[in-house]
């Protein structure tokens, strides 16, 4: 049927945004294999760093006092300042009562003993389920650290996971603390030593070769702080082009860089006190210009670098910018950045990803961010109609399908 006005076309971008699939190509989520990794429920919620940072702005509570509670006393606390104390307008309060309200719990009842008898009557493998049915989900994509002791046994069993979640090779431990890593690879029977040379690199593949065997990854990742130099002569750098982008080019793997992130601006909050700065993306430019069969995906933290991203993504076509994540991850935000997007770069892009370290937290963000791609998309259509443009059904679903999963997959068989 085709659409004869432009509410229909209204009604069609809204429908088709709601019922496609979601692939959400960045999470700090694990399948159930994973144990204790794997966060979910209301106490998880509510003690997220993201709403931690929100409590110290109202609560003069010391910081050491707050961190020596048990976790439910600091979710206690949480709710009672953040929440009934204070209106919880702020997007991640917000969000966590969009997510206890798609799973059929009430925000009106302010009951948080009914929201924890809620989570401890379900099984985790019965909640994963409906969390991917409640929120659309198609897959989502862990982030996984061959370093880290809880996984590490898991892969190394190698009994197959739920193919739901797919796996992305972290580097931080490898090639941020280098001085740390090579003491464990050491350990692990690899020939490498503190000073970085040719036979070090050597080692350092053959490792990421059998963890890429391992864990099937979709890409590696790092993210990296705003001021990260890649032409300086440090052991990250090096590493970077020595071993991980040529690795990255001979197994066809995207390389994802999350740049901008101030580590410690304030220590004593801890997870929450981790701030933002704007990078340079001349450093960006140059990488893409310098291994042009290389393909990363990138996503800056700081809305200043926003405009210059999606410019430089003009000139590479191996360069995807990806995802509002963390402080931009805010309504006012995503919209201008997905409607800079949608109107520098067509639809090649991927407008967002879920960054979830709660598996909950997966059903606000994508109802968030499906409501203002919704809107940002009929806007966008609703200006191509007024130029006498005429898009079909089948159209809108090919075009939604791209931004919500799609691009990501073609990027990968690029
Ligand atoms: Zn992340």
């Amino acid at each position: 049927m085709p659409i004869e006005n432009e509410a229909q076309l209204k009604q069609t971008i809204w429908d088709v945004v709601h019922r496609t699939p979601v692939l959400d190509i960045h999470t700090h989520l694990y399948d159930a294999r994973f144990g204790e990794r794997l966060l979910w429920g209301i106490d998880e919620l509510l003690t997220y760093h993201y709403l931690i940072a929100e409590f110290f702005r109202y609560s003069p509570m010391d910081c050491d006092e707050f961190f020596d509670l048990s976790k439910r006393e600091q979710a206690d606390l949480v709710w009672q300042h953040v929440f009934l104390e204070n209106s919880p307008v702020s997007e991640s309060a917000r969000g966590v009562l969009t997510a206890i309200g798609l799973l059929g719990q009430d925000p009106r009842s302010r009951d948080l003993g009914a929201f924890r008898r809620y989570f401890e009557s379900k099984a985790i493998e019965e909640h994963i389920s409906d969390v991917f049915r409640i929120g659309n989900l198609e897959s989502v994509v862990m982030t996984n650290d061959p370093f880290d002791e809880v996984e590490r046994p898991v892969w190394e069993d190698g009994i197959p996971g739920d193919s739901r979640f797919k796996a992305a090779l972290r580097l931080d431990s490898l090639i941020i603390s280098w001085d740390d890593a090579c003491k464990s690879l050491k350990e692990w029977g690899y020939k490498v030593k503190a000073r970085l040379d040719k036979n070090v690199y050597t080692e350092i593949k053959r490792f990421l070769v059998e963890w890429i065997e391992k864990m099937d990854p979709l890409y590696m990742a790092v993210s990296l702080p705003n001021d990260f130099d890649f032409s300086d002569k440090s052991n990250t750098a090096k590493l970077l082009h020595k071993v991980i982008i040529p690795l990255c080019i001979e197994a066809n793997l995207p390389l994802a860089l999350m740049i901008g992130v101030k580590r410690g601006v304030n220590p004593a909050i801890k997870l929450a006190g981790d701030g933002v700065g704007k990078a340079d993306i001349k450093q960006l430019e140059q990488l893409c210009r310098e291994y042009p069969q290389a393909k990363f995906m990138v996503t800056y933290l700081s809305r200043e670098n926003q405009h210059e991203l999606c410019v430089t993504a003009r000139k590479f076509a191996n360069l995807m910018p990806f995802g509002c994540w963390w402080f931009l991850n805010d309504p006012e935000t995503i919209t201008e950045m997905t409607r800079m997007r949608l109107e520098l770069l067509g639809l090649s892009f991927i407008p967002q990803h879920s960054d979830a370290r709660v598996l909950d937290q997966v059903l606000y963000k994508w109802a968030h961010s499906r409501w203002i791609i919704g809107m940002v998309l009929q806007d966008k259509y609703s200006d191509l109609w007024r130029t006498g443009w005429r898009v079909s059904p089948e159209e809108i679903e090919r075009d939604v399908a791209r931004l919500l999963g799609g691009n990501f997959k073609n990027f990968l068989a690029r």
